[in-house]
């Protein structure tokens, strides 16, 4: 009936899109959809890989990195060949990184700033050696600054680093955030503003953290409201700027611009959102990576969490 309309309505390239995206929807199996966590690296690049596969995960993130500290160790070759070996041997067929909590590009301490730009280029390199074709990060804070010029400073460094890693192919995703003091990003305005500053569009994006966005007042839990939400993405943003969603529940309020992970389905948010979000006919390429609260048992509370997104698939 849909699609009947469309056609009388004479939108023929719409209608094509509408069929292709119906079929692929019913064609996409399980083990196709690059889904899993965020895992650790202590003990080697490849150690990831063997948690994402304990675990369950098609995808996987990771730090290249200490996320609190400057300092890298550099990659080697060998390093390289035990993770594509191991990865290899994987249903894994994804890994994202995130980067350092530490990067701060609108600082208005001159030496944090310069810091952040040094260690941005180093992450998209370290992405790079490693076959990392996206990077997650945090786009900092105002401290205290004008938003204005910080949102309008960061994306001009991120555009120079990009410059600066014009060999590299990594894309950098700026992460949706929750809006915790003078955070910057949490609206999609900003986020669009960094984008504007950014010569080559190819290597920028957004990562969509649904219990940042949630907490930031974006609500995804009604049909209504998650319509709507993505609608606003797409107006200020240009839905082909997602290219990852941070699958989250969250403890806290709509709008408290508290950041506080919970379980899938345990939240705020609750099942519903979720069930949108997986079974959206637009995302179902996206990458989604779950960074649920862990006890000391980890394997098993990202394989429950896992396991409840997977059921929620029509
Ligand atoms: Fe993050
Ligand atoms: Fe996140
Ligand atoms: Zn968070």
């Amino acid at each position: 009936m849909e699609i009947c309309q469309i056609y009388e309505t004479g939108y023929d390239d719409r209608c094509l899109l509408y069929i292709h995206l119906k079929i692929r929807f019913f064609m996409i199996k399980k083990d196709n959809i690059l889904i899993g966590c965020h895992v650790s690296i202590s003990g080697g690049f490849f150690k990831a890989i063997d948690e994402g596969i304990e675990i369950g995960c098609t995808a996987i993130q990771i730090f290249t990195k200490s996320n609190r500290q400057w300092k890298a160790k550099a990659i080697i070759d060998d390093d390289i060949q035990a993770l594509t070996e191991q990865k290899k041997n994987s249903n894994i067929s994804l890994i994202v990184a995130h980067a350092s909590y530490l990067i701060n590009l609108g600082s208005i301490t001159p030496e944090v700033q310069e810091k952040s730009y040094i260690a941005l280029i180093d992450e998209i390199k370290r992405c790079q050696k490693l076959g990392i074709p996206y990077l997650v990060l945090h786009p900092g804070t105002a401290e205290l600054s004008n938003k204005k010029e910080t949102i309008k400073r960061t994306g001009q460094y991120i555009n120079q680093a990009l410059q600066a890693t014009s060999d590299c192919s990594t894309t950098v995703l700026i992460e949706t955030m929750a809006g915790q003091g003078k955070s910057i990003g949490s609206i999609f305005e900003e986020i669009a503003s960094m984008i504007d500053q950014v010569e080559n569009k190819k290597r920028i994006g957004v990562c969509f953290d649904t219990c940042h966005a949630f907490v930031a007042g974006y609500d995804i839990s009604t049909k209504n409201s998650y319509e709507e939400t993505f609608q606003h993405f797409d107006q200020i943003i240009g839905l082909h700027y997602l290219k990852m969603f941070h699958i989250n529940d969250s403890k806290k309020e709509r709008g408290s611009h508290v950041d506080r992970h919970e379980d899938i389905g345990k939240g705020t948010i609750g099942l519903q959102g979720f069930t949108f979000i997986m079974n959206d006919p637009r995302f179902i390429d996206i990458p989604k990576i779950l960074e649920t609260p862990v006890t000391e048992n980890e394997i098993k509370d990202h394989q429950r969490n896992l396991q409840t997104l997977l059921s929620l698939l029509a």
